[in-house]
């Protein structure tokens, strides 16, 4: 018998391409059809036929004080009475900006846009103007939006030499773009001897989050930092996903390491449409219109928008905040691990504060693309559908991060291991 989301799921490929807006939606990595939502709250979600799941996509990462905070709906709420959108500046972009630069240490000025797709797009931008050179680095599994410059892979052979990851992404551009192995300092070192002179930006996630989770090994943030001072590249942090996630101050200060430009997402928009890139005035003033630095957005600093993002972080800024995102976090991987070892499974994680990732290995170190594409995914579809089914959601998707909200509590996460023991226990049988 069908359920209500197959139906809904039906009706929407119809009319929308897929039956979804972003591709991992349509669940084609795990198989099967996706649940269609109807409310969250805290930790849970409920999908349209009245299950509830504890929720770990949160949202891709927004939802980090849970679905439908009582505070952030008030405020919505209120600003929801005078307008949507003013084309006008409004007081609200200027107050998550002061958040924002109180917190991130490397950043005077802000631009908002409205996802991290645009943020990275105008910091490449901002990046080649400054430094008159053309040619962008980025790292294997590293995700950074759909911009053409980022759909690119390493090409075979040739270290300059980028290929399109999509068809429409033109060649020349894609050959501007070096695509090298995270956590790979000596690989790093070797393209800056190379290409050095030419590269005007490195893009990196601090902690890759495109590959479920894979945090940066010691040395390799230092180094790269070390290296774009050298060759006056600049370095650009993508923070989309660890910005206000992974610590107060963003990646940056976990791991002690500045860069020149760092683009947000996610949390700063706590679920609504909200990018932005942060750095220096003396670079973010090259933007128009201090700078000749095109860059502009009908809905950018929308006002509900900006609400919403001061009253997340607002609440991040609770003490221990972090501090609890990581101690559960902490305690569900390890708990995770002790199951799967009970019923003969093999099975990693890696965790940095409130996001993880979840490793069908023997593999004790899941450090780079390698070692994640040479866990076992068939593994982790099947464990994907016996959690759904014990009410769990987790991405669907054996390469994205899990993610941990201020509202997953103890019933949350023993709800969590329970659906998992069972899962865990179906799998060693199999
Ligand atoms: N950068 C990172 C690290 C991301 O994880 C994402 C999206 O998941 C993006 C950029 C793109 O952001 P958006 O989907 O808002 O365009």
């Amino acid at each position: 018998m069908s359920s209500t989301s197959e139906s809904l799921h039906q009706a929407a490929r119809q009319v929308l391409v897929g039956g979804v807006n972003s591709p991992v939606r349509a669940f084609n990595s795990v198989g099967g059809s996706p649940k269609y939502y109807v409310k969250g709250q805290g930790a849970w979600l409920e999908d349209c036929d009245g299950e509830k799941y504890v929720d770990y996509v949160g949202a891709w990462g927004p939802a980090i004080v849970g679905h439908a905070h009582p505070d952030v709906t008030a405020a919505l709420t209120e600003q929801l009475q005078n307008g949507l959108s003013f084309g006008g500046p409004s007081e609200t972009e200027t107050v998550l900006a002061e958040m924002v630069v109180s917190r991130l240490k490397s950043a005077e000025k802000v631009r908002m846009v409205n996802s991290g797709t645009e943020a990275a797009m105008s910091a490449l931008r901002l990046a080649r103007a400054h430094t008159s050179r053309e040619r962008i680095v980025k790292f294997e599994g590293c995700y950074h939006g759909h911009a053409d410059s980022l759909l690119v892979k390493a090409g075979s052979g040739a270290l300059t030499l980028g290929i399109p990851t999509s068809p429409g992404v033109p060649k020349g551009l894609a050959e501007l773009t070096t695509t090298l192995r995270y956590n790979d300092i000596e690989g790093l070192e070797s393209a800056f001897t190379d290409l050095g002179n030419d590269i005007a930006a490195v893009i990196v996630e601090p902690v890759a989050g495109n590959m479920s989770c894979v945090p940066p090994r010691a040395g390799f943030l230092e180094r790269l930092r070390e290296l774009c001072r050298d060759s006056g590249s600049v370095l650009i942090f993508d923070e989309v996903m660890t910005g206000f996630r992974v610590h107060s101050g963003c990646a940056e200060a976990l791991y002690g390491v500045t860069p020149d430009l760092t683009i947000l997402g996610k949390v700063i928009g706590g679920g609504m449409p909200v990018g932005a890139i942060a750095g220096p005035a003396s670079l973010m003033d090259q933007f128009a219109p201090n700078g000749s630095v095109y860059q502009a957005g009908t809905l950018s600093g929308n006002p509900l928008a900006m609400v919403c993002g001061i009253e997340t972080l607002r609440l991040t800024s609770a003490d221990g905040f972090y501090e609890r995102l990581s101690e559960v976090t902490t305690h569900l991987c390890s708990e995770l691990e002790k199951l799967a070892k009970r019923h003969n499974v093999d099975f990693a994680t890696n965790h940095v504060c409130g996001m993880f990732g979840m490793f069908f290995t023997a593999s004790d170190s899941v450090n780079d693309f390698d070692s994640v594409m040479a866990s076992d995914a068939d593994r982790f579809r099947k464990f994907f559908h016996l959690m759904l089914e014990g009410g769990v959601n987790l991405a669907p998707s054996a390469f994205e991060s899990g993610f941990i909200s201020s509202a997953h509590d103890e019933h949350a996460i023993d709800s969590t291991l329970d659906a998992a023991n069972n899962a865990f226990a179906k799998l060693g049988a199999s």
